[in-house]
This record gives C-alpha cells, structure tokens and sequence, in this order.
C-alpha cells in the first residue's frame, strides 16, 4: 500500500529504490563513496560503471565525502537520471552528533537536488540499515526535514520515501498518518 500526504508532494512506498523511475535516486554511502552493501552496492551495480567513474572524479578533485555530505552523479544504467551520494552516520549511542548529521544528509541532498533542477526524488532510509541507527528516530528526523523543506521549496514536486524492509514502512506509515 502506498501512502501520500501534502498532496501527493510526500509519498510511501515500499520498493526497491533502484527500479524507480524519478529524477533522482539518494544512495546511502560511505565516504569514500566507493560501492560497498546493501543499497549502496545494489544502485552500484544496477547503475554500472559509469556511476563509480564519476565517484572516483569526484574523489579527486574533493576528496572524500564526508558524513552529512552529498555528492552527485548520474544514474547511469538506472532509469533515474541522477545518484545522490549522501554519507549517513554511523549511530554511536546518539554521542557523535548523529541526530543533526542525519538531519545534514537529507537537507544536502536536497540542495543538491534543486541546484540540479530535481523535480522528483527517492529516498532510502538512510543510517538504518548496516550503520545501526534506531529506526524510529531516523524516520522522525527525515520526515521532519522533509516536511520543513517542503514548506519553503517550491521546486521539488514530488518526495519519496523508499522504504525495504516492513518495520521502517511501518514505522514510516504510522508517522505520515499521524501528520495526516
Ligand atoms: P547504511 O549503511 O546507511 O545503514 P544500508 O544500505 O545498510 O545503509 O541500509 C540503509 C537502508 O536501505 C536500510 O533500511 C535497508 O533496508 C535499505 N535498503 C537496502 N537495499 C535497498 C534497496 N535496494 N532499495 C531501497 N532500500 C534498500
């Protein structure tokens, strides 16, 4: 079941983000935005090698990319036209700061998006994954972003959060409903 607010702008889904069709897709990366497990590693090798060339251009010249970062390139293979590489946080008991990181990832990516002319954008749960982050303090900060984005941004149409696994699509289903 899929579950929209504000119009249709914010949108649930449950899906694997590498098959959607928007104009850009966020990866949940590493630093040294090299490929790696779960999402990263699936939009790595649905969107070939084009999309780690254009990481590894970005390393060159910036570096790494840091936690909170977003970094972009494009979909390559996929039918996004974008990749949104943003570095979540690694959750370390709440002592390093990872709340506002997490907060940083969706906002940059967001910046990013409209610096880029994005008019519609995917999501993943970002940090909840192998980096441990509690799942429902990570669903409040990305809707809580979001929903503060959208109020100002008048660029982005459409936000989707692209949820995997059943508890974060709960999780997620029961918070838009409660801001219904
Ligand atoms: P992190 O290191 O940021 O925790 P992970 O990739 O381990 O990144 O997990 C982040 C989230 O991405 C998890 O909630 C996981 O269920 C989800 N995920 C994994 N594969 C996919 C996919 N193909 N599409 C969408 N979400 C995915």
């Amino acid at each position: 079941m899929n579950y929209e607010i504000y119009n249709n702008k914010i949108k649930l889904i449950k899906a694997d983000i590498t098959t959607l069709k928007v104009d850009a897709i966020v990866n949940a990366a590493n630093s040294g935005l090299l490929g790696g497990g779960g999402v990263d590693g699936a939009i790595h090798k649905a969107g070939g090698h084009k999309i780690h060339e254009e990481c590894m251009k970005f390393r060159n010249k910036k570096g790494r990319c840091h936690t909170g970062e977003a970094a972009i390139t494009t979909g390559g293979k996929l039918k996004a036209k974008y990749v949104i590489h943003t570095v979540g946080p690694m959750w370390n008991g709440g002592y390093n700061n990872e709340e506002e990181l997490l907060g940083k990832c969706y906002e940059n990516s967001i910046n990013l998006a409209v610096e880029n002319e994005v008019r519609t954008i995917a999501f993943p749960n970002i940090s909840t994954g192998v980096y441990g982050f509690p799942k429902k303090l990570a669903a409040e900060i990305a809707l809580k972003k979001i929903l503060e984005v959208m109020k100002t941004n008048k660029n982005i149409d459409q936000i989707i959060f692209v949820c995997f696994d059943d508890e974060n699509y709960n999780i997620y289903h029961e918070m838009m409903r409660g801001i219904q």
